[in-house]
């Protein structure tokens, strides 16, 4: 059957062509159809109303899969596919533009391969060299601006590419766009380029939304499109918008070009923004090298881009191209991975961080998004969950950009099953049950009981981590296990850990206890910042720990500073002096530092010695159980001081520490030997001073 009369056939009685089909050819026109009802479902969606139900990608899956059948199948293309034609029907809100020459699409490619391919494709048409021009494919909307006599007098949607819509007010309100021309302008100009919206833009024009119970916008192309979809010119002029300037429509009475590149010195000195990122090259190779580093530095810059544009550069050979039914041979979008999707957000809950910070997270149905598979989001806190409005049940956007952690960036709204509730922070805390409270002024909530099991691991796992005392081995799960066991219950305990239990653990052979072991005993001579870091002093971060160690040079003087003094130092602020005065005043938290200060910890900040070295040449052996100390604690503070403290008394020894039950061993051998014996407080005393007791 002639591709038409099929066409036709299909068109008049669907049901009866598919009788004349055979069994595989019926299925594909009926995916066929049913593609095209889809994606003509999501053009009035992302189009007219800005609110779109799938992700670009799902999107371009729809597309892709009906180029694909209709490529296989020519008999199988339609006067009305979504193929044929560009853009969404103007939606009546404002006059109808007639655009004078058609505004189109793109060809997409996604491979170097599909690239050359491209490239050969144009060899039908032209020959000879071909130079192209890149550019940035910028992620808005495409706009057409009419000057007549160097003046604004028209700006347009692309529309269904034929008929756009008059968005003049609007447009008049960007201040990036001319509305009178510098240089000689022409008698009649056509600028093309895409209205934007930065992503500092964005964020900002989110917070206030958020401030104001506002409803919060999902990209910035959402809300570029949304800001100019406006009755009232003010709410556009009110949303900081961009422009950037990338083609010539049609001019009367300008100079001739040759080539595109001069086409956008021109449009530049004309006053018109004109990207500084556009680089013209000599062969397709070199299009692949912008593309790919493009692809790999696309977050440096302040706006979203969903790839690049490629287009020949000469004008002549772009003429000898001409266009399909949608796009121009000439030119063609190499698009990026994308980085948004759209999952199920399964459910809302709250974890518990080490200052007792209640953060809610989505747990989301898994999904590929920016190359990783995203399963749980931060959510932030209550005003966020409330400005994004998202809930149990919705179907929301999901954002994973570069190395920036995952991101729920709204629901999508057409989505929601009827009736689903809304989402309320909790009442309590779900680790320990205790109220959870929102600090007057504060966005975060908090569990306010400091012995919440939730704090305690978290605030552990923080002091064993890298940027604190990077006590290799000592991660969540094993902090989490040994607090479950009653091994820990804060910092100081990681010192007089009971490694005889440890090893009866699940996995926890001798090798890993005593490497295990090892981390820790180095760990009491990181730098006092690293220590600063590892206290979980709310507000103080590395850099502040920093600054406070080298100014201070000592955890003592730290501790019994004057708040004012702390606040006077560079870097610090009365909000950090504040705090870390709270901190140290509460007595458990120096009972916490003395007991790491027994444990031999390094509180000496840079420039400063550590420990006095009393015991330094100095050999103590402890035997039997002290009252304020623990034979590791006692250990370690001799060592920090400098002295040696082996496990069995020898000529060498300078004095033995007796506790109750010693080892009689121990003491007759000290005995023979007429070693000096102490109590704790002359051991305590022989610390300080390096003395041993006069008899
Ligand atoms: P396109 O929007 O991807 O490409 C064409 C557009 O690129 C032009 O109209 C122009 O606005 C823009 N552009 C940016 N920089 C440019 C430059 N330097 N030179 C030329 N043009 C530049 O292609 P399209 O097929 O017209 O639109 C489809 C897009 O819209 C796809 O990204 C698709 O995923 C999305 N879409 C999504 C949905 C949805 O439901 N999620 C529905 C419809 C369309």
């Amino acid at each position: 059957m002639p591709a038409s009369l099929a066409v036709l056939a299909l068109r008049s009685a669907p049901t009866g062509s598919l009788l004349a089909m055979d069994g595989a050819d019926a299925a594909l026109a009926q995916r066929a159809q049913e593609l095209r009802d889809l994606i003509a479902h999501h053009n009035r969606r992302y189009y007219e109303l800005d609110d779109p139900e799938v992700s670009d990608a799902e999107y371009d899956e729809l597309v892709a899969e009906l180029a694909g059948i209709e490529r296989d199948h020519p008999e199988l293309v339609t006067a009305e596919s979504p193929t044929q034609h560009v853009g969404g029907a103007p939606v009546g809100l404002f006059q109808e533009v007639h655009h004078r020459t058609p505004m189109m699409s793109l060809d997409k490619t996604a491979s170097f391969e599909e690239l050359l391919a491209w490239g050969k494709r144009m060899e039908r048409y032209i020959s000879g060299e071909v130079a192209f021009t890149c550019e940035l494919k910028i992620d808005g909307l495409a706009m057409s601006l009419l000057y007549e006599g160097g003046q604004l007098v028209r700006a347009a949607t692309r529309g269904n590419g034929e008929v756009g819509e008059d968005v003049t007010a609007n447009i008049v309100t960007i201040g990036a766009i001319p509305k009178q021309l510098a240089g000689s302008p022409p008698e009649v100009l056509e600028v093309r380029g895409e209205v934007y919206m930065t992503t500092s833009a964005f964020e900002e024009l989110n917070r206030h939304q958020a401030e104001i119970g506002a409803r919060v916008f999902i990209n910035p192309r959402n809300a570029a499109a949304g800001s100019l979809r406006q009755k009232d010119p003010a709410i556009t002029a009110g949303r900081d918008l961009s422009f950037c300037a990338y083609q010539l429509g049609d001019v009367v009475g300008g100079p001739a070009f040759r080539y595109h590149h001069e086409t956008l010195d021109w449009l530049r000195e004309l006053a018109f923004p004109v990207s500084s990122h556009v680089a013209t090259v000599p062969n397709l190779r070199e299009v692949d090298e912008y593309c790919t580093t493009w692809l790999h530095q696309r977050h440096s810059i302040d706006f979203e881009i969903d790839g690049t544009v490629v287009k020949v550069d000469d004008l002549a050979q772009r003429r000898e191209l001409g266009a399909t039914s949608h796009a121009p041979r000439w030119a063609i979008a190499y698009k990026f991975p994308p980085e948004e999707k759209n999952t199920l957000l399964k459910d809302i809950m709250v974890s518990i961080g080490r200052t007792g910070k209640a953060t809610p997270f989505a747990i989301l149905e898994p999904v590929v998004v920016g190359g990783a598979t995203v399963q749980l989001a931060t959510l932030h806190n209550e005003d966020q969950v409330r400005a994004k409005d998202v809930r149990p049940g919705d179907t929301v956007v999901v954002r994973r950009a570069g190395d920036v952690i995952p991101e729920v960036r709204g629901p999508v709204l057409a989505l929601r099953p009827e009736g689903l509730p809304a989402w309320t922070f909790p009442a309590t805390c779900p680790i320990c049950g205790s109220p959870l409270q929102r600090l007057a002024g504060e966005a975060d909530t908090y569990c306010m009981n400091v012995d919440c099991p939730g704090q305690q691991v978290q605030r552990i796992t923080h002091f064993a981590s890298r940027g604190a005392m990077d006590i290799e081995g000592l991660g969540e799960r094993t902090v989490a296990l040994f607090c479950r066991e009653g091994l820990l219950a804060d910092v100081a305990d990681i010192y007089s850990l009971d490694y005889d239990r440890v090893q009866g653990f699940e996995g926890f052979g001798s090798i890993s206890v005593s490497n295990l072991a090892g981390a820790i005993e180095t760990s009491k001579s990181r730098p006092l910042a690293n220590l600063l870091v590892g206290l979980s002093i709310r507000h103080l971060g590395a850099n502040g720990s920093q600054v406070l160690a080298r100014s201070a040079g000592h955890l003592d003087r730290i501790m019994d500073a004057p708040e004012a003094d702390i606040a006077a130092i560079e870097g610090i602020g009365p909000v950090i002096a504040a705090s870390v005065k709270r901190f140290f005043s509460l007595p458990r938290n120096r009972e916490v530092v003395e007991r790491l200060r027994r444990a031999g910890l390094n509180f000496a900040g840079p420039g400063e010695p550590g420990q006095p070295q009393t015991l330094a040449g100095k050999s103590i052996v402890v035997t039997g159980t002290l009252q304020r100390w623990s034979r590791e604690e006692a250990e370690a503070a001799i060592k920090a001081r400098g002295g040696k403290a082996p496990g069995s008394v020898s000529a060498k020894t300078t004095a033995v520490v007796v506790g109750s039950d010693p080892g009689s061993a121990k003491l007759s051998k000290a005995a023979d030997l007429a070693i000096p014996l102490l109590g704790e407080e002359a051991f305590e005393s022989l610390l300080q001073t390096g003395q041993l007791p006069e008899h």
